[in-house]
């Protein structure tokens, strides 16, 4: 069987202050979904540029990866961190141009959902990721989503709840671009009410 191609993907901010890599990655390291969910809505607003991340559904496309497979090389100082509640996620982006990053949900979890924005990889995304797995939480989407673009909650909470397993068995926190050894965050997050 042939092998499959896991290209690394460049990651950068809009303004090109931040930049990263990830490590060789494809469709099966990770799982792409749109995320149609209140707190991604607000993450977009809270950075105004809700047009450039959230799709006509209100989906942010994110790719949710292990948190080691991800490396910021420069433009360190211009990354910020909000919490839409104190024991939400933290939501990662860059006060340069305001470009969102990704999600993770703490220094012990070897999860990172990178946002679509923060990938250079925007014409051939669905070669380098595979193709989104779906819609979730539509309860939230501002249009109807088509039957055919919704994701199977259960299929979908099932694989990453799986891979979110493996990872942590494989010890995937670790290189951590946004926590430091001692489990604190790079940077103090701030807390929306
Ligand atoms: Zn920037
Ligand atoms: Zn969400």
């Amino acid at each position: 069987m042939e092998r499959y191609l896991m290209p690394q993907v460049q990651l950068k901010c809009l303004c090109g202050k931040v930049t990263g890599e990830t490590a060789d990655i494809n469709e099966h390291s990770g799982t792409r979904i749109h995320c149609c969910c209140d707190d991604c809505q607000a993450f977009a607003q809270y950075l105004n540029h809700e047009k450039s991340i959230v799709d006509y559904f209100g989906g942010t496309d994110i790719f949710q990866m292990p948190l080691s497979h991800l490396k910021i090389n420069q433009g360190h100082e211009q990354i910020a961190c909000v919490k839409l509640s104190a024991k939400g996620m933290h939501r990662w982006y860059t006060t340069c141009c305001n470009t969102p990053i990704g999600n993770t949900m703490g220094p012990k979890m070897p999860f990172i959902g990178v946002i679509h924005n923060f990938m250079a990889n925007a014409e051939h995304r669905d070669v380098a990721l595979g193709k989104s797995r779906g819609y979730v939480h539509i309860k939230f989407a501002n249009e109807k989503v088509p039957e055919n673009l919704q994701a199977k909650p259960f299929n979908i909470t099932l694989r990453i709840i799986l891979k979110l397993l493996l990872w942590k068995i494989k010890g995937l926190n670790n290189p951590n671009a946004f926590f430091n050894q001692d489990q604190q965050p790079i940077v103090k997050p701030k807390i929306l009410k």
